[in-house]
Formats: C-alpha cells, structure tokens, sequence
C-alpha cells in the first residue's frame, strides 16, 4: 500500500542527503559568521531593513564570513513589480554589499536559487521527509471549519488555534485522508508539534540574553494549499541549507520561536544562532511608540535620499544607534573608516532604538563637515541634479567656483557646520549665485542714511589690492568715522554710549553682500565673488536705499 507521504508527494524524487550533498557546509574558518537578509519583496524598504543589514553586514565581515540575500516572495499578492529591484539597489547604496544570493541580474553563489518562488522543490523534499517522520500531515478543513474553531475557542475563553483536540485531521486513518485527496479537496500540511503549553525551556539570543519560553503546542501549516512554504518552514530549509549560522532578523518574530526550534529538531537541522533586534521607536510627546509606516516618512529608506542625507551620515548615525559605545569610539578614532569600528551585536539594545532625527541631524552635520570640497561638491551636485535641477545645473556649470564656495571653513580642527543635508545648500550658499541673492533688508534700527553711508564710504574706501587685515582695518576705519565704535569691548560694556559699533557695520555689508544677516567671513566671500562684483552688490543695495 501507498505511504502517506508517497500519496502526499508522488512527484518527489529528490532525497534529504542529495540536498545535504548539494549544499554542503561552507569551507569557512572558525567563527566565520554565515548571515543573511531575507527581504520580503513589497516595495517599501525601510529603515529597519537598514538597521537588520548593517548589523548582519557587519558580523559576517567582522568575521571573515557571508552575507547573502534571499528573497522571501512567497507572498506573490503582496509582491509589487521592480521590488526585488529597489531592494537590492536601496541597500547597495547605503554600503550593503552582498557576497552571495540574488542579484538584479539572477543568482550569484553555490546556494541558491535565492529567491523562495524557485525553490518550491527543494521544500517539498522536506515536506515528504517529515510526513515519513510522521511530523507532519495534510489537513482539509476548510476556512470555514477554522472559522467556526476559532469562534467556538474564543466563546469558551480557550487559546485559540489548531492544537490538542482541535487538531481535526491530526490522527485520522489514511483512508479517509486518500478519500479527501480523491475527491480534489484542497489541503494544507500541517506540523504535528511535540510540544505541550505547560511546559517552558531558556534560550539564548545574542541580543535579548537568556530567555524563558514557552513549548509550542499548535500544529502550525508548513505549505499552504498552493504547495507554497510559509515564513516559518521556509526559514528551517533554507537557512539550513544556505548554512546559515546566525539569523539577524525583527523581534516580531520572537514569538514564532519555540515553533522553529521544534521544525529545526524535527528535520535533524542544527539550530542557527538568535539576533532578534528590537523595533525602531520615536517620541511621541512624551511616549515612546514604534515607527509607523503610515504616519512616519522617516521610516522609508527613501525619505533620507531625498531629503539629502549623505549615505555615510545615515550609516555613522544608525552605528551610533546601534552600538552604544560607537560614539566613544569616534571620539577616539575621529578619521577612521567606520568599519573598523568592533561591531558587536551583543551591544545592542534588547528593547529596540529609539530614533532621534535631531541626533541624526547633528550627527550629518559633523559627517558633512569632515568631507574635503571636493566629496561635497560632488555629492552635492548629484543629490540636486535629481532633486533641485535647478541648482544642480549651476552647480554642474562652475565646478571650480562652487567648490571654493564649498572649501570654505573646511579643513582646520574646527570645521564649519552649515549643511545637515544637501537640502540645507542652497540656503547656505544660494547667494554667490546671483539668481538666488535676496534683495537686502537692513537692521530697521539704523535710518537708511546710516547705511547708505557706511557702503558710500566702503566704496570709496576699498582697494582690491588689500589683504584680510587691512580690509578689515578700513572698515574699522570708517566705522570710526560714522561714531560708531570699533571697539567691541567698549561697546559689549555699554553699548548706550554708542549709535553702533563695527559688527553692525559688517552687518551692512552683511546684508548687501548676501542678502543674509549670518554668512560665512566677508573678506573670504569677496574674495570667491571678485571684487568688482562684490562692488556691484554693495552699489546695487546703495541704489535700492535711495
Ligand atoms: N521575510 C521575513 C521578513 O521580511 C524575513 C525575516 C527573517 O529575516 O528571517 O520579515
């Protein structure tokens, strides 16, 4: 007579230690860690997706180990076309490379297929093993059947769930389930659990430390009626056969882990270890919650290219987030590659992160501030060809201008820190450009005949030929001149005794130079404009007060 699992899975030819052969363990040193991301394809990428791939990225190349991409398309209602794609290309360009797995262009490794919808064969392998264990068997209720359990469960205040008596085809005789396959019905294969719910047991993840679990006791589905795995067996068979040996994946999953324990034990796998990372939170006045998909851009990948974030301020500020000794590190090491840093997941923080935008806004800042010229200018120019063309296009135009405009306060052991994001540019900068110059607005404290006067006399008085000192002293020159002070001393003690002083003259230049009461030194910007021109804005904003 016809096994249960030959009845089950006639087409399956293939067997277990074929597979073992196929995918034998990785020739890898020791403590090498085998890591992965197995993102399901919908579309939206996230900044989880970042903080699960960045600490995988960094134990398995801490190690000397591999870091692959699989695909999880196993849902294909929810897949969205080109997904696989935006995937793959949102996390190469925030420094994700994968050794293995799924490419834009197909499969690159000796572990694949990499993506769950190809590897629908090598699962059913499995299903037909453990059917012959007897952990396994289909089940035909239909949904209505499970509909009317659950309803029946929660009227009765009972764990609801297919378990123990509510198992229906768990023992049924072999007759029956051949009549049920005779007559077509869709079936779904269940796992038989060996476990019992009065019953815990402590497991270790590397991040949430030693845990005390529950024993599983629902025979949960392991292929749908589509023949297609779920989450949980698909996890089993493939990280196993991948030789995975640390699985970096959302704490969502946690409660699913007594059951893969339990699937692990029962196809003769050895367990991978546990990184469960925590969720990614914000405030919400004065509580914490997690980051929606709805109410939070911040949550989607795409939300910092367009707002201008560089690649390495988002990567330096998700390192601070998740190592809490990152920041000490940088301290101490404030040039170095940031992957030099010894990653650890075992610091990270059991309850998840809270993200802070300001924090990151600060931590771009310093980022942005330690780029030589030339890397601003070209991130930069990038960043607003797509997003400001515009701009982009003066920016693209005058290459050696801008980056003199970009040098400027760079380099020395207290650089300026003007741009959190390449958004912040055009205020920052705008103004050497003459389309983006405001037209000047003076402190409404001084009468316009104060102010035309002090740029009159800065007309007369200037000389290209000057350096920044003796610019400078002219200006204090005929700051004197209008009764004002030069001396800022004098003025911060009682600035009653005086109409102005030499800050306010610089002031009106300030503003006639930039259309800007904040810019970086004057003599400095006079200097990239050319002085005839910086002349002209002078004369222009004179004009403007008659
Ligand atoms: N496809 C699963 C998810 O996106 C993968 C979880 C895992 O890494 O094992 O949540």
């Amino acid at each position: 007579m016809e096994t249960l699992s030959q009845l089950l899975f006639p087409h399956v030819t293939k067997t277990p230690e074929e597979l073992e052969a196929q995918y034998p363990p990785r020739n890898l040193p020791e403590g090498a860690v085998v890591t992965r991301m197995a993102p399901s394809p919908t579309g939206f990428v996230h900044l989880g997706n970042l903080v699960q791939g960045l600490t995988s990225e960094r134990m398995a190349h801490r190690t000397g180990g591999v870091l692959f991409l699989r695909v999880e398309d196993t849902d294909a209602k929810r897949e969205v076309p080109g997904a696989v794609e935006v995937l793959i290309e949102s996390l190469k360009h925030y420094g994700i490379a994968f050794d293995e797995g799924a490419t834009v262009e197909g499969d690159l490794g000796n572990y694949g297929p990499y993506r769950q919808r190809q590897r629908a064969e090598i699962y059913h392998v499995y299903a037909k093993l453990l059917v012959e264990k007897g952990m396994a068997y289909p089940c035909f209720c239909t949904e209505e059947e499970l509909t009317a359990m659950r309803e029946r469960q929660e009227a009765n205040k009972e764990t609801t769930g297919y378990y123990g008596k509510y198992a229906l085809w768990r023992d049924r005789p072999l007759e029956e389930v051949k009549a049920a396959l005779d007559a077509g019905k869709p079936w779904v294969l269940r796992f038989r659990s060996p476990g019992d719910s009065s019953r815990q047991f402590k497991f270790n993840d590397l991040v949430k430390g030693t845990l005390t679990v529950t024993e599983n006791d629902v025979d949960h589905v392991l292929l749908k009626a589509d023949g297609i795995p779920t989450y949980h067996f698909a996890h089993a068979v493939d990280d196993h056969l991948m030789r995975t040996t640390h699985v970096v994946r959302g704490d969502e999953w946690l409660p699913s882990l007594p059951f893969h324990i339990q699937l692990f034990q029962a196809l003769g796998f050895k367990l991978p270890k546990y990184v469960h990372i925590g969720p990614l939170m914000k405030m919400d006045g004065a509580s914490k919650r997690k980051l929606s998909k709805r109410k939070d851009p911040e949550l989607a990948l795409t939300y910092y290219q367009a707002a201008g974030f560089p690649v390495e301020a988002v990567y330096e500020y998700i390192m601070t987030l998740l190592n809490s000794n990152y920041e000490d590190w940088r301290r101490a090491n404030p040039d170095a590659d940031p992957t030099a840093f010894p990653f650890s997941p075992k610091k990270l923080n059991p309850a998840g992160n809270l993200f802070d935008y300001a924090k990151l806004t600060d931590v771009s800042k310093n980022v942005i501030a330690k780029m030589p010229a030339s890397q601003v200018y070209n991130l930069l120019t990038k960043w607003a060809v797509q997003y400001d063309p515009e701009f982009g296009e003066k920016l693209a135009a005058d290459p050696a201008y801008a980056q003199a405009i970009l040098a400027i306060g760079r380099g020395g052991k207290k650089p300026r820190k003007d741009l959190a994001t390449w958004k912040d540019a055009k205020e920052y900068m705008g103004f050497f450009y003459d389309e983006y110059l405001a037209a000047p607005e003076f402190d409404p404290r001084f009468p316009k005949e104060t102010v035309a006067k002090a740029l009159a006399r800065y007309l007369e008085t200037g000389d290209p030929a000057d350096d920044a000192a003796a610019w400078f002293e002219k200006v204090k020159a005929l700051t004197e001149e209008m009764g004002f002070t030069a001396d800022m001393r004098a003025y911060k003690a009682d600035p009653s005794a005086f109409p102005g002083s030499v800050a306010d003259v610089s002031g009106f230049l300030r503003v006639a130079l930039t259309g800007k009461t904040n810019s970086p030194d004057l003599y400095t910007v006079i200097g990239i404009l050319g002085w005839d021109r910086a002349n002209g804005r002078i004369r222009a904003a004179l004009e403007g007060l008659k």
